[in-house]
């Protein structure tokens, strides 16, 4: 098929999906079908969003939902899961081929579902085993009450060191609200005042003091590479097992834009992420480890995990495969090129950003110098039309809920096909509202010229225009 045959057959199906929902719920359909015209109407630089490819998604709508199938590959406590093991086991080894693991588990429902197995595998591996291995028992339900409880102390209170919140780790890495913080006993590490810069040394100090079990490395709001081979280095060190979450930057690892020591898989005991950032997948998440936590990994459902969804799995698979493509590799390097063009842009417009820059698909902007919050440059962006988040910058004067920074990504826009030169009309387009906004009488409120806005907006739509999203669906 030619890809314009493709896309018209694409076209179809979704059109053909559509009647049939709205014959049953037309408010359904309606909102699917707004929905498709909001992301196109929007210039989306939320730095954690995508756009999945029509074969991904469409591989998610069907009858692999009406399974159950708890369990493993070809070990489920269900019955007639063969065509389930056949789409688990090629996302899998997908998975594993596209990341060079050994073992890939493909079942979690989010990046924090991925976590939570992950937790829990690295704790049966090193606290529940050597407590079975000490009384002599196969299985926990071996246990006498008076071990059980012993073990059940033990399994709570463990460490967990995990980049801190206003640095851009996230809240999955044992912060108070998420359970996280409550399974864990927490410490965190941060950047440099003065460089903004992942402070390695100040790492390693507080790894050697606190002696986590689990050192955690991954971000969500932080521009810049880590090395992760240090972060072995330093987990190695201490005992600690290193788990590192890409799930913001898995595209790029997948991409082979993030290789030898930036590349967490050869370096982390475990790997934990989401599919549906930069990795361009449906929604939901995975986890990669090595032989030693494969068996651990693999009993996170019914553990922690929901039946799994096989239609997302089958998602994941067909996304994987465009991940293993040169096409996608193009597109990870060009995700990081677009960054880079909307940070000079920004930078030479006299934006602040964190650590002056990026080398990833984030750029962290720091909107204090222009007398805002967050919360109000957020508002204003959005206004004229140009979508992204409030996020904390390191020592955030205005706290996590108001903040001082603007986090934007490139992943969707890339995926639109918008190149460098666009992305240095939309640093253009950034400043203008930034310059023209002013603070109002509170945290949230703000001023922005109407016609300004408006303006804006139609610059942004412009540059949208000649790269539609989802070409023939109507
Ligand atoms: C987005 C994100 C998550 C959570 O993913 P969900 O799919 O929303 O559960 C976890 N960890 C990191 C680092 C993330 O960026």
């Amino acid at each position: 098929m030619s890809s314009t045959e493709q896309s018209t057959a694409e076209a179809l199906a979704v059109r053909a999906g559509l009647d049939a929902v709205r014959a049953v719920e037309p408010r359904i359909a309606q909102a699917i079908t707004d929905e498709l015209a909001a992301q196109r109407a929007s210039l989306k630089l939320i730095a954690s969003e995508n756009y999945a490819s029509p074969a991904t998604l469409l591989a998610m709508g069907n009858w692999f939902s009406d399974k159950y199938a708890e369990g493993t590959v070809g070990r489920r406590f269900y019955a007639g899961c063969e065509q389930v093991d056949t789409v688990e086991s090629i996302a899998a080894e997908h998975a594993r081929a596209l990341f060079g693991a050994d073992h890939a588990y493909v079942q979690p429902h989010s990046g924090i579902d991925a976590n939570l197995v992950a937790f829990w595998a690295v704790l049966a591996q090193r606290v529940e085993a050597p407590a079975l291995r000490r009384a002599q028992a196969r299985h926990v339900n071996d246990l006498g009450e008076a071990d059980w409880a012993a073990l059940r102390r033990e399994l709570g209170d463990q460490r967990m060191l995990g980049m801190s919140l206003d640095a851009g780790g996230h809240l999955t890495h044992g912060f108070r609200p998420n359970i996280s913080g409550k399974m864990f006993d927490q410490r965190s590490y941060g950047t440099d005042p003065e460089t903004g810069l992942l402070d390695y040394a100040a790492l390693r100090a507080t790894a050697r003091e606190f002696r986590p079990l689990i050192l955690v490395g991954g971000y969500s709001a932080y521009p810049r590479r880590v090395d992760f081979a240090k972060l072995r280095e330093i987990a190695d060190e201490v005992g600690a097992t290193l788990l590192v979450d890409m799930a913001h930057f898995a595209g790029l690892v997948a991409g082979k834009v993030l290789t030898g020591d930036f590349d967490p898989v050869p370096h982390a005991h475990i790997v934990t992420t989401t599919t549906h950032k930069s990795l361009r997948g449906p929604r939901g998440g995975m986890v990669l480890c090595g032989d030693e936590l494969a068996e651990h990994v693999d009993r996170g459902c019914p553990m922690v995990l929901g039946g799994p969804l096989p239609h997302v799995m089958a998602a994941k698979a067909v996304a994987l495969a465009e991940a293993r493509t040169a096409d996608f590799r193009d597109y990870a390097q060009r995700i990081v090129d677009n960054a880079v063009a909307l940070a000079d842009g920004l930078l030479r417009r006299g934006v602040r950003l964190v650590t002056g820059g990026t080398d990833n698909h984030i750029v962290l902007l720091d909107v204090s110098g222009h007398g805002l919050t967050g919360r109000q440059a957020e508002a204003a962006l959005l206004e004229a039309g140009i979508v992204t988040n409030r996020n904390a910058i390191p020592q955030d004067p205005n706290g996590a809920w108001y903040t001082s920074g603007i986090r934007i990504g490139t992943p969707a826009l890339t995926t639109r096909g918008l190149g460098t030169e666009e992305m240095d009309r939309i640093a253009g387009l950034i400043t203008t509202v930034l310059t023209g906004t002013q603070p109002g009488t509170s945290k949230a409120r703000y001023d922005l010229d109407p016609a300004v806005a408006a303006t804006v907006a139609g610059d942004a739509a412009e540059l949208l225009a000649p790269h539609p999203l989802y070409p023939g669906i109507d």
